[in-house]
């Protein structure tokens, strides 16, 4: 597939994946953002457009200098990009095995996050964020290269983390990956309020939470 090509699926992808973090209640309004890697930079949702009203031309290519490519897409649409776009680009230049990002404020991780609490081993699939928690970074405030690398540092090699004061941020191999463990981040968020709303849950173990991943790669379990 020609790359002009490749662009216009991610394109449509993203505004797809957007409607569905809507849908899905993990983003109100205009909040989260999404992105993909291109071969020559980035593709990210814009700001100030609600995923209702986002159209696939909406969308900004940018290379990884932050340059806005404009092509005969951005002749149609004079969007900006996320404000978060500095946060997308430094996990691209971190993790080279990284191709989407998807970043939310579902209702019960971003609760998690307003304490600065971590999400730990409270259930075994913990395990498909590549670590024994989904841990929680300092806040700094959004949109700046504090905040980047802050995520970045605290993610270490894991697919996700919280951010204190603000949310989630998932990453993948691909768009629909980032949104499976998203969605299954929420879950266990979910699930573990529940638990400490009438009592105490305990934690699984690290050398068990070592098994459970080892598991995983054998079985080709989870988002990648
Ligand atoms: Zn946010």
């Amino acid at each position: 597939m020609l790359l002009q090509e490749q662009n216009v699926v991610r394109r449509r992808r993203l505004v797809e994946i957007g409607q569905e973090i809507s849908r899905l209640g993990f983003v109100k309004g205009t909040a989260g953002n999404a992105s993909a890697r291109a071969s020559d930079g980035l593709l990210v949702t814009p700001s100030g457009i609600t995923y209702a009203d986002m159209k696939p031309n909406d969308v900004v290519h940018m290379k990884m200098d932050g340059e806005i490519c404009y092509g005969r897409w951005m002749a149609q649409s004079h969007t900006a990009p996320s404000s978060e776009w500095h946060l997308h680009r430094a996990l691209y230049e971190a993790r080279p095995e990284v191709n989407a990002i998807l970043h939310t404020h579902p209702p019960f991780s971003t609760t998690l996050a307003v304490l600065g609490k971590s999400l730990p081993a409270i259930h075994y699939l913990i395990g498909i964020v590549n670590g024994n928690e989904v841990p929680c970074a300092p806040y700094r405030t959004f949109g700046t290269k504090e905040l980047s690398e802050a995520v970045v540092e605290t993610m270490g090699s894991r697919r996700a983390c919280l951010v204190d004061h603000h949310g989630l941020i998932a990453v993948a191999s691909n768009l629909h990956d980032a949104l499976e463990l998203t969605i299954q981040i929420e879950s266990l968020a979910e699930l573990y309020w529940r638990a400490c709303a009438i009592g105490t849950p305990t934690i699984i173990d690290d050398d068990e939470m070592e098994r459970v991943r080892a598991k995983f790669e054998e079985i080709n379990y989870g988002p990648k």
